[in-house]
């Protein structure tokens, strides 16, 4: 069977293919980049691994409290050391990457204290955890106070109003660097460790978190490395290489991680205790497969916003700009076009394939939202993946890709049920 073969038995046309090894040929040196970045990525963990002496006891199963678990503390070592930091915690006790975020928050801030966002809202489920919309056991209700300093209209840090912004109450600075679902752009590491430089400056006790969520090894270097006191993500994304099943990671200074175990079990107990309960091969594994797993995700996002782009569609960020985590934004213009990209990614997916998605009224949202998604683990976004709320600009967020090869059918596919429902002509 040849590739015009393997893809007509998958539901691509010849011209949907045609135009996508077109705009394939254009990424070439592009694609050496991601390689390039996975390759120093891959050296990374592969040390941190050697370097630790990672070996099958680790991958016993603990239970209980999880006293003496080897292969978990092993496993936060390998993370340390991969983030260059001096502790991690990294649990399937941490359920999501909201949990994370909570867990660092709220065991470096205490009662009087002051949270910054310099860098605009944060992340949609952080409102409720910060107190922005009001919610039990915000840390609001605790008393720690929040103050927000918005992005310039290019997307960029108002430096004079952060620096007003910093006050004597003033203890946790917190960065999302990934846009998550918004239209502005995502930062570098390097913006991200001017910001820190210059916090630092005004106020050297100021502890820093990063948002890392989405992008982890996308560069090649992390906010760790550019002095986030603590990195924080969920391992159902890039980290986790689409075989962990659960869990988050903090990665960070001694003094923050340990506060942070403090907080995720007891006063006392802090990071002595937490079965792994037979989750460390799929977490070491994972994390082993993650650089290479975040290269086809990248991929599959530089390839999206060039076809989109080339077919006269608003893609963010475009295809020629540098990535700062995995997510393509694609504006469609209308509900069925929204509808039928996630029909493609749909249809594409090696679990539920046959699921044809629907718009529906989510809750906490003020529009109907449709998702695409097939994947191993529920609710995976390194896993390919699409959603966006039914509203102008009609935009698709479109993530994941456990191979670079899943990733283009996926696109292709979208591509496809555009045409095929008349809504593009090629
Ligand atoms: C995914 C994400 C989170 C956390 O989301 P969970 O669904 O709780 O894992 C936080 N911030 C950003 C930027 C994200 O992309």
């Amino acid at each position: 069977m040849n590739i015009e073969e393997t893809y007509r038995m998958l539901g691509v046309g010849e011209q949907v293919l045609r135009l996508g090894e077109e705009v394939l040929k254009e990424l070439e040196p592009r694609f050496r980049g991601i390689d390039r970045i996975a390759e120093i990525n891959q050296g990374k963990v592969l040390a941190a691994m050697q370097k630790n002496r990672v070996n099958a006891t680790h991958f016993a199963a603990t239970t209980g409290y999880g006293y003496d678990d080897s292969g978990r503390d092993t496993l936060e070592r390998v993370y340390a050391d991969t983030f260059h930091t001096e502790a991690a915690l990294v649990r399937p006790q941490i359920t999501c990457g909201t949990h994370a975020l909570t867990v660092a928050l709220s065991a470096n801030l205490l009662p009087g204290d002051e949270l910054l966002s310099p860098a605009g809202k944060p992340y949609d489920t952080l409102e409720e955890v910060i107190g922005i919309r009001s919610s039990p056991c915000s840390l609001k209700e605790y008393g720690v106070s929040y103050r927000q300093v918005d992005l310039l209209p290019d997307g960029s840090f108002d430096y004079p109003a952060i620096g007003r912004a910093v006050n004597e109450r003033t203890r946790l600075v917190t960065i999302q660097r990934s846009k998550g679902y918004q239209t502005r752009p995502s930062f570098s590491v390097a913006q991200i460790g001017e910001l820190i430089a210059f916090l630092r400056r005004i106020k050297p006790s100021l502890i820093v978190m990063v948002d890392n969520c989405y992008g982890e090894f996308v560069e090649e270097n992390e906010p760790s490395d550019v002095g986030a006191d603590m990195t924080v993500g969920s391992l159902i994304k890039n980290p986790g290489g689409g075989l962990a099943p659960i869990g988050g990671y903090i990665c960070g200074s001694e003094a923050c991680i340990s506060r942070c175990a403090y907080r995720l079990s007891a006063p006392g107990l802090g990071q002595e205790v937490g079965a792994n309960l037979g989750l460390m091969p799929a977490f070491f594994q994972g994390f082993f497969l993650a650089p290479t797993v975040t290269a086809s995700a990248l991929k599959g996002a530089v390839f999206a916003a060039k076809l989109y782009e080339r077919l006269g569609f608003r893609v963010v960020p475009t295809g020629e700009e540098e990535r700062h985590d995995i997510i393509q934004a694609v504006e469609l213009g209308s509900r069925r076009g929204m509808e039928a990209f996630c029909r493609g990614i749909q249809a594409a997916a090696p679990v539920d394939s046959y699921v044809t998605p629907t718009p529906w009224a989510m809750p906490g949202y003020d529009s109907e939202v449709i998702m695409a998604a097939g994947a191993f683990v529920q609710g995976s976004s390194i896993e390919l993946s699409a959603d966006g709320p039914i509203r102008e600009p009609y935009a698709v967020y479109f993530q994941g890709g456990l191979t670079w090869y899943h990733a283009k059918l996926g696109i292709l596919l979208s591509l496809q049920k555009l045409v095929d429902d008349g809504l593009i002509r090629l």
